[in-house]
């Protein structure tokens, strides 16, 4: 800045490099969308160097190392919520054509997308059972299959799939495979450790840990599909924010000691409430004798504090006398935060095409980071209100 610049210009310009930045614990947050070049050669880089905002900057940095260390990535490409981390990659690798197996216990959204979105772009999508053996599904697979996409367990129903056989099957047939590991967290169970190609979740659950920022990721090694999922973001025109990503990014520091807490809790409360008369089964991978639970031995080194179980069956508004009934469970949809949450499941499964009979109505807890017993409590209050509710009905 010269002493010969107005006011006006002086403003504009002041503050410019005035580098006093303190070394913090935390990454600094850059907000910019304008990136300023060191010199004209510069604005025209034939590399990847950075020469605007929305490739990221020092926190959406800070983050992707940090998800790269946890997921034990080459490259981690962020998305501005979890479901775009699921439609992001798809679309980044997919075209007309080509077809995608996708388990039928598939997070929701995730289905909308490839039944609203892909078919319409004339991309195949066929629904497989989780329960069907590796070599039966990745036999079923056509010249046009492109991509497997997993999520082991399945958020609602928490069936399990030997996701390593799978990826190492398709691998052999030059089939992409993904998994939506929400669930794990990127923590208890690594999906590129066993072969899959990319890892995705939800950042907006664990890692963020509070319930209150969307984002999500893709992990890969392989450097041609990091170069495609980048390419894929920068063609449909999604960032994340400096604030945001520093959030999520300070809520993964403690993701491993809170995962604990919730994995231990969640476990004894499943221990209760199989122990419960008004409870058919729990559905808990963690849980000895539950569904999934040798694949779960075999390859986790930790369960998070979601899971479901089936009531003795009751019409649905005796389950609704159950959740009314809690005081500390909030009802509402997603999970990983510090709060303890219920919803009912049996709506949401209709869309499946493969419906098992789970034993009665299914109920999803979030095990937050409450005392256990409190939970227990507020649950055995539930439950009252439940067979009241059902005997009543009953007696009608
Ligand atoms: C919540 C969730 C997502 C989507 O995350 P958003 O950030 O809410 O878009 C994807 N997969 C699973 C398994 C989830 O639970």
């Amino acid at each position: 800045m010269t002493t010969k610049d107005r006011l006006e210009t002086r403003l504009i310009r002041a503050g410019h490099g005035a580098g006093r930045a303190a070394k913090t614990v935390g990454p600094a947050v850059q907000k910019g969308s304008t990136v300023l070049l060191p010199d004209a050669a510069s604005l025209y880089p034939d590399d990847d160097t950075l020469t605007y905002g929305r490739q990221g900057l020092s926190a959406q940095f800070a983050l992707q190392a940090a998800i790269g260390e946890l997921e034990r990535a080459k490259s981690v490409t962020l998305y501005p919520s979890g479901i775009a981390s699921l439609t992001g990659p798809m679309l980044a690798v997919l075209k007309a054509g080509d077809e995608v197996l996708v388990v039928d216990t598939i997070y929701k959204p995730t289905r909308r997308f490839c039944d609203q979105v892909l078919k319409r772009f004339g991309v195949g999508v066929r629904y497989y059972d989780p329960n069907q053996s590796p070599e039966d599904l990745v036999g079923s697979a056509s010249e046009a299959t492109r991509l497997i996409l997993m999520e082991s367990p399945g958020s609602l129903s928490f069936e399990m799939q030997d996701v390593g056989r799978i990826a190492e099957l398709a691998r052999a047939r030059n089939i992409l495979t993904a998994a939506d590991n929400t669930w794990a967290a990127g923590y208890l169970y690594r999906p590129l450790d066993h072969g899959v190609d990319i890892s995705i979740q939800a950042l907006t659950k664990y890692v963020a840990g509070h319930s209150d920022v969307f984002m999500g990721s893709a992990a890969v090694n392989d450097p041609k599909l990091a170069r495609a999922l980048d390419d894929g973001i920068h063609n449909l025109g999604w960032a994340v924010s400096g604030d945001e990503a520093y959030q999520v990014l300070r809520g993964l520091r403690t993701l491993p000691t809170r995962l604990a807490r919730h994995g231990e809790s969640a476990l004894k409360i499943a221990n209760w409430l199989a122990g419960r008369p008004e409870v058919v089964r729990v559905y808990h991978p963690a849980l000895p004798g539950a569904p999934g639970h040798e694949l779960w031995k075999r390859d986790f080194t930790g369960a998070c504090g979601l899971f479901a179980f089936a009531l003795k069956p009751a019409p649905a508004a005796a389950v609704d006398a159950l959740l009314d009934a809690l005081r500390l469970f909030g009802l509402g949809f997603s999970w990983g935060g510090f709060e303890s949450l219920a919803i009912a499941c049996d709506p949401q499964l209709k869309v499946r095409k493969f419906n098992p009979d789970y034993g009665g109505p299914l109920v999803r807890l979030h095990i937050g980071l409450e005392d256990p017993d409190d939970l227990i409590a507020d649950l055995a209050h539930g439950l009252a209100a439940y067979a009241a509710h059902a005997t009543q009905l009953g007696a009608g």
